[in-house]
């Protein structure tokens, strides 16, 4: 096989001291990579590129297609856009993938028996990063969740369940609340389920899924969650292994991919050879796999477990009883290289078979048959501070023609008119519902019912055509209707 073309961002921080120690140990373990370097991150950031990157480094990445990057710092203030984010989406990366696993007794940890991997949405929900300011008194984000988005995330979870052995996937989301949104994602995972009886899935409602994976993570396996729930889960499980700096993430996408450690720059222990560089190296045995070089993967991350089995530990986790040297971060490398070939005696050792290689999925999968799709409404959000909810329904009533029908109020999605309560308490951001009088309308009649509004000397700043597929309503109620 060809060798195979990585580019490699040493990051910021602590990244400059560990990126060469995981590169020195994959060589050492013969992993057949030649590694092409670029500088993105707080240099560039400064040097005047609020992206974090210069242009002409994505030709790099999308030539090399595989990306081994250490943490990046998103200098604060500025403008500064995340330059993790930006590489996600620009590269179409939607899958993070981060297994959280205790090293019992090795490292302390009050969840001896946690071993489970955390697949998470990486592109949308409210990481579309669609917001506006709509009021005086009310900013708006928009979470948006996509049927093929979804379905991409769910398919490679149960994937990546198959081909790691993985016993069962787990699903969390929010759907007694976000019905159609997170009920989406829902549906989707119930679907895909059925498509892989030998892997049994299960949905949480994810404040619980929550609590349950903080208090006895050992019952989960795969869980699967969008963007939102999947990044704060993610560092939760991370954490309560017993270290985040031990974790390492994939960020998978259908061309291109990225591996990195889950923590970030570490910038105040930067300098002085204490950072621990497992999760960065954990991140390089994933990628490992990904790239099918899966003997090599196995051999650092046996002498990896060694290492710390024989009580070799960075400052992060030295503990007396359970560590017997303290080492830097230069000495902890030499000490995984002097390993390999080695495997643990205490934890379980790895052995990356031919099946964990990189998993595709199809994207292409055939979208649903089209429904019939028809306007029945809309909703007209309302910028205005001049009175009782009363005052609005008498004002705006008249505005809806013979084509619409007023038929609520709501401020901040409680219904306040027709019959509201007076303790309700309102902003300035009224969500305006009228219904089309003979059941269907049609931008025309929209557009002229705005006109309406507008003349009246209403401020609308915003509208929600209101749709039925298939007759069935793609809206929710408002909460009292
Ligand atoms: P952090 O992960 O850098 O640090 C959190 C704590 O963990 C600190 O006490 C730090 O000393 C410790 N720590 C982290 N990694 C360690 C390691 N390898 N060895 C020993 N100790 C370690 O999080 P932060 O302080 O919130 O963020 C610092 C910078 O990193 C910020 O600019 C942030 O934007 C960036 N960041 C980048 C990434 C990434 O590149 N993927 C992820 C998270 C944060």
């Amino acid at each position: 096989m060809a060798t195979k073309r990585v580019t490699l961002a040493e990051g910021d921080g602590i990244g400059p001291e560990i990126s060469p120690v995981v590169v020195a140990i994959l060589e050492a373990a013969g992993a057949d990579i030649e590694f092409e370097r670029i500088d993105v991150g707080e240099r560039v950031y400064l040097a005047g590129q609020t992206s974090g990157i210069a242009p002409e480094t994505w030709e790099t990445l999308r030539r090399n297609k595989v990306l081994l990057k250490g943490p990046i710092t998103t200098p604060q203030g500025g403008g500064y856009k995340s330059l993790n984010v930006t590489i996600r989406k620009t590269l179409g990366l939607y899958a993070n993938v981060r297994p959280c696993v205790s090293y019992h007794p090795v490292i302390q940890t009050r969840h001896p028996k946690m071993d489970l991997v955390i697949v998470r949405e990486n592109e949308e929900d409210l990481y579309a990063g669609i917001e506006h300011q709509q009021t005086r008194q009310v900013v708006q984000c928009l979470k948006l969740i996509s049927q093929p988005g979804s379905e991409r995330i769910i398919r490679y979870a149960f994937e990546y369940a198959r081909r790691n052995n993985r016993e069962k996937v787990a699903c969390f989301v929010k759907d007694n609340i976000m019905k159609l949104t997170d009920g989406l994602f829902h549906r989707i995972f119930n679907e895909v389920d059925l498509e892989y009886p030998e892997i049994p899935g299960s949905h949480w409602i994810v404040d619980i899924g929550a609590a349950r994976l903080a208090d006895t993570p050992e019952i989960f396996d795969v869980i699967v969650l969008p963007n939102l729930y999947g990044d704060i889960m993610s560092d939760i499980a991370a954490q309560i292994t017993g270290s985040v700096g031990l974790g390492g993430s994939a960020n998978i996408g259908d061309e291109c991919s990225m591996f990195e450690a889950i923590h970030g720059s570490a910038p105040t222990i930067a300098g002085q050879d204490i950072a621990n560089p497992s999760g960065m190296l954990l991140g390089a045995v994933m990628m490992l796999t990904h790239i099918g070089q899966p003997d090599v993967a196995t051999r650092v991350h046996n002498a990896w477990l060694k290492t710390l089995e024989d009580g070799v530990h960075t400052l992060d986790i030295y503990r007396d009883g359970t560590s017997k040297q303290r080492v830097g971060t230069q000495a902890f490398g030499k000490a995984v290289i002097e390993r390999l070939g080695e495997r643990p005696t205490i934890l379980t050792p790895v052995d990356y078979g031919a099946g964990a290689q990189a998993i595709q999925t199809d994207s292409t999968h055939p979208a649903p048959p089209r429904s019939v799709k028809e306007t029945v409404g809309i909703d007209v959000f309302l910028d205005w501070e001049d009175g009782l909810p009363a005052d609005l329904g008498a004002a705006l009533e008249p505005c809806a023609g013979e084509d619409f029908t007023l038929k609520m109020i709501t401020n901040r999605g409680v219904k306040v008119w027709p019959d509201g309560y007076p303790e309700t308490f309102c902003t300035d951001h009224w969500r305006c519902r009228f219904m089309a009088a003979n059941g269907v309308t049609d931008h025309d009649r929209i557009v002229k019912l705005l006109g309406r509004i507008g003349a009246a000397g209403f401020d609308f700043i915003k509208t929600e055509h209101l749709c039925t597929f298939d007759g069935v309503p793609g809206y929710s109620k408002g909460q009292g209707e």
